[in-house]
């Protein structure tokens, strides 16, 4: 087959590992810089040119599209998936789940466990707002942040009311969460690929912090998941219409809770933790699912 990754980056590790795995399976493989790619737009003969050359016959793509070049990113894929080439995740459910509070809604429809969470524009009553969410402790996010940074854990009412009434100063959009406090600062990641979790991380926090990102100093280790965290894990990716997707889980007393469904999940540190073959298990994917023109959108809505 042909393959095209979509990467900004040839040499970040995920991008790297599925050229590998591509071509040790026998298929032909090619990175193109996502923003690098321009388009024809016409109702005839649809058509996507990279440096001077026009691209042709590509029969898979895999986008690897980081969250600041999501509008562009998800355009070009569109065009792929017009042209009939058949993409890993479909742009249309990239789309939705870089919308954090989408994809809750959507989780929350089809009875997903989730921490109870808030959502506010302009509330003009933050001690309400706080009482919904169950009262501190809370968690308080910045929904533009990524890698833990504007994650805060407010313990009192009134810290938790302090950090609100700041970010709301700042015009930011925020997302009051209930604390699950017995996860125990640990969170897992569930890689998931069709109906299959692959691989699962263990992420747990350092001493005295409470978030698990790896970037705050977190440590990743393998670990067995329960048969209803593999289900969660599976029936989140499936109600985000995304057939690779990294969902992170919290442990808490009522089961197993989504926090959020990553698209372009990372490699390094599930393969590193796992020892598994991630990216090879992808690349099989590919081979039974890609046909042309089986997308399930083909680019609409
Ligand atoms: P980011 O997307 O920036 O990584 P997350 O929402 O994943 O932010 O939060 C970062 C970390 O904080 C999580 O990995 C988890 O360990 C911890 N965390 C987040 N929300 C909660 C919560 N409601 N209860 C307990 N821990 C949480």
């Amino acid at each position: 087959m042909k393959i095209a990754i979509l990467s900004r980056n040839p040499k970040l590790y995920s991008t790297r590992r599925l050229v590998e795995a591509a071509q040790a399976r026998g298929h032909e493989v090619r990175v193109l810089d996502v923003l690098r790619c321009y388009m024809n737009i016409n109702s005839e003969d649809q058509s996507m040119h990279y440096r001077g050359e026009e691209l042709e016959d590509f029969d898979a793509v895999i986008p690897r599209i980081g969250a600041s070049v999501t509008f562009y990113g998800t355009a070009v894929l569109r065009q792929f998936e017009m042209m009939g080439v058949y993409p890993l995740n479909e742009s249309v459910a990239i789309t939705r789940s870089r919308d954090k509070l989408r994809s809750l809604q959507l989780l929350a429809r089809k009875n997903i466990g989730l921490p109870i969470t808030g959502f506010a524009n302009k509330p003009g009553d933050i001690p309400d707002l706080l009482k919904m969410v169950g009262g501190a402790p809370a968690v308080i996010k910045l929904l533009e942040g990524t890698q833990g940074i504007g994650v805060v854990l407010a313990e009192t009412r009134k810290a938790a009311e302090s950090v609100i009434e700041a970010f709301m100063g700042l015009k930011a959009n925020i997302m009051v969460q209930e604390y699950i406090k017995e996860a125990g600062g640990a969170d897992i990641r569930c890689f998931v690929i069709g109906d299959r979790v692959v691989a699962a991380m263990k992420r747990q926090a350092q001493e005295g912090e409470f978030r698990s990102n790896l970037h705050r100093g977190g440590s990743a280790s393998l670990i067995r998941i329960t048969p209803t965290e593999r289900a969660t894990a599976v029936k989140a990716a499936r109600t985000m219409g995304l057939n690779v997707a990294g969902v992170d889980l919290l442990r808490s007393e009522r089961g197993p809770l989504v926090m959020e469904v990553n698209s372009s999940p990372g490699l390094e540190g599930v393969e590193t933790a796992t020892g598994k073959d991630v990216a090879g298990a992808i690349v099989q994917f590919i081979e039974k699912n890609a046909r042309a023109n089986r997308t399930r959108t083909r680019g609409q809505g």
